[in-house]
């Protein structure tokens, strides 16, 4: 017992002098102390808990507004499709429009050559002729009038999309402007967050480092190192057993919660880093 005691990093006394002090340093600096160890620790987690709080104000939105741009770009191809299939049904009934108008003029055509035969036989022929035209002209009427019908139902699915295009467009609008708002307000202060808590991260070794990311990216909260407090948990809210809190506040060893596995800090480290500024 007596051996661990010239180990244990104890609370770092305010120096009575400058050389004392000093000499603190230098031996913190050649091995960095459990308790230095669990305040970078709670300092890291300090800054990423207050980006999960700017990311949580942000929520659903980016995922939203990226639905909604989805929505809308596929509205879009719709509409511009059926569109394009409008132009070509209206090109159709305009094609056999000017067929008719052809058809009838060598009608009276043929009309006027049949004033001018020589024979029945040639007359019958014209005859015949004019029959074949007014058949065609008869077919293209009813192309056209089918044509027209299945007009009439696409510009129907045409307004139709078009209102909910402009629906979907607004709210899309309106969301991407709710998410610019909130990112220009927290862009900056998140930026530093992540800056700060990276520069955090780099004072921390990497088998820590790993459990930290480890715990925290398994919890719902986002916690990987919790205080104590009033003799529980800070993550999962169970009691900690009190020779464990000693254990804790002893900065012996790094030490975590039984239940959740998150790594366990005392009032000591939580001040050092809160108290910071
Ligand atoms: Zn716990």
């Amino acid at each position: 017992m007596a051996k661990t005691e010239t180990k244990a990093p104890a609370k770092e006394e305010k120096a009575s002098n400058g050389a004392s002090t000093k000499a603190t340093n230098a031996a913190s600096k050649a091995e960095i102390t459990i308790a230095e160890k669990l305040v970078e620790l709670f300092r890291l987690q300090h800054f990423d808990s207050q980006v999960d709080r700017i990311k949580t104000q942000r929520g659903e939105l980016p995922l939203e507004v990226q639905d909604l741009e989805d929505e809308v770009a596929g509205l879009e191809t719709r509409l511009k499709k059926i569109q394009d299939e409008l132009a070509e049904l209206e090109t159709n009934v305009t094609d056999k429009n000017n067929f008719i108008k052809d058809a009838k003029a060598t009608i009276k055509k043929y009309e006027g050559q049949q004033g001018k035969v020589r024979n029945n036989r040639e007359y019958d022929s014209l005859s015949k002729e004019v029959e074949f035209q007014n058949l065609e002209i008869q077919l293209a009427e009813k192309r056209i009038k089918e044509t027209k019908s299945l007009i009439d139902t696409k510009k129907v699915v045409v307004d139709e999309s078009t209102v909910l295009y402009k629906e979907r467009k607004k709210d899309l609008e309106h969301k991407k402007k709710e998410l610019d708002d909130i990112i220009a307000e927290t862009e900056k202060e998140e930026k530093d967050l992540q800056k700060k808590s990276d520069a955090a991260a780099k004072h921390i070794e990497e088998r820590l480092l790993s459990a930290y990311h480890r715990v925290r990216s398994n919890a719902r909260n986002g916690l990987g190192v919790v205080p104590v407090q009033r003799g529980s948990c800070g993550g999962c809210f169970n009691a900690i057993p009190p020779q464990r809190q000693l254990d804790i506040s002893s900065h012996k060893k790094i030490i975590v919660c039984e239940h959740c596995g998150r790594i366990l800090v005392d009032d000591y480290v939580v001040e050092r880093v809160t108290g910071e500024k």
